[in-house]
């Protein structure tokens, strides 16, 4: 049996069966590429669902690992250790927020959000204050207030009653232009909460408050064993460094502009390509065909790409991405989109 098949066998007699997996171990990675065990070399463009903005084995970000791991892993937050306060601080200064807690995962820092949104809902209008509202199409995580939020039918059936009170809008198109998107719409949330890159794959979510909302809580009402530990914290202020020094978001509105060219191309090429949507390194290309076989397609040629919504091609590459990369994407996307558009003579 190869590597991969007892592996594969392990999981399935031993591991909830909640995910489908496609059939590649990886082993490491360096910058934008995966090696699998066998040393095959891939171009990822999905970085661990956006979490690995910053590549693999990034050497400041090794080094912070290395550094922590031998002083100071977890403490708990009956303590204080170096690192929460400043990341807190920093957090705060990029958004606008005024203060922040430390979760371990996404879905953890969208309960919290719910949390501290009841408390000054009622704290505001009384208990009848307490309607969440959250957009159709959207994902907020799989815990019960976050699945309660979630406006996507897939996810939510078979576990209702979920959360009541909640109502669906429909979205608009998102931009992007700063760390925190909505700094370039001119609006202030009231509580905004983060996760997925901010410890550069490391377990850390956070949400973040106005005052006037986080004001609402008191000690005890809120709290998490693992959350804004002194590991993940100094990796994420290394992090938030290295995204400054090396200028990362320019990257990233560059090669993103690219890659929306790229994909824009794709749909005036091809009957099967429909829309391209988002913006910087967070885009996908709508399809008239299953997104899946795609995937799978793109891992025997060394690309990895992730599938979404069922047609959705979607791309979530590093920052570090350079167009040559892109080009690359684009070129073994080509040979699974089908037939070309007929063009007016
Ligand atoms: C990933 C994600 C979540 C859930 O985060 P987890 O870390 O997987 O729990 C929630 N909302 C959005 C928008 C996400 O992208």
């Amino acid at each position: 049996m190869t590597n991969l098949e007892q592996i594969a066998d392990l999981e399935r007699r031993y591991v909830l069966q909640t995910y489908n997996r496609f059939p590649v171990i990886f082993e490491r990675g360096k910058g934008v590429f995966l090696y699998d065990l066998d040393g095959k070399k891939y171009l990822d463009l999905v970085s661990g669902i956006g979490v690995n903005a910053l590549g693999y084995a990034h050497p400041r970000i090794v080094k912070t690992i290395r550094d922590q791991a031998a002083r100071l892993v977890h403490i708990s937050n009956l303590y204080y250790h170096e690192y929460q306060g400043p990341l807190a601080e920093r957090l705060c200064a990029l958004s606008g927020m005024q203060r922040a807690f430390f979760s371990n995962s996404g879905t953890e820092a969208i309960e919290g959000s719910i949390k501290l949104a009841r408390l000054a809902g009622h704290r505001a209008g009384g208990a009848a204050k307490s309607r969440l509202i959250a957009l159709e199409g959207s994902y907020h995580g799989r815990t019960f207030g976050a699945l309660s939020l979630t406006g996507q039918d897939k996810h939510r059936k078979g576990f209702e009653p979920l959360l009541e009170d909640v109502t669906f809008v429909p979205r608009n198109d998102v931009e992007a232009g700063s760390i925190f998107a909505f700094r370039a719409f001119g609006v202030t949330p009231d509580i905004v909460a983060i996760a997925k890159p901010i410890a550069a794959g490391l377990p850390l979510g956070a949400f973040l408050a106005k005052e006037e909302f986080a004001s609402a809580i008191s000690p005890g009402q809120h709290g998490t064993t693992f959350g804004g530990g002194p590991l993940a914290c100094r990796v994420a202020l290394e992090y938030l460094a290295i995204l400054e020094e090396e200028n990362l978001l320019a990257n990233v509105n560059k090669v993103g502009g690219y890659l929306t060219q790229q994909l824009q191309q794709l749909v005036e090429d091809y009957a099967a390509a429909k829309e391209v949507r988002g913006r910087g390194l967070i885009q996908g290309i709508e399809l008239e065909i299953p997104s899946r076989p795609i995937v799978e397609q793109g891992i025997a040629q060394g690309v990895l790409f992730n599938s979404t919504h069922d047609t959705v091609v979607r791309f979530l590459p590093p920052f570090l991405l350079q167009e040559q990369h892109v080009d690359k994407g684009i070129r073994v996307l080509r040979k699974f989109l089908g037939r070309k558009r007929r063009r007016a003579a």
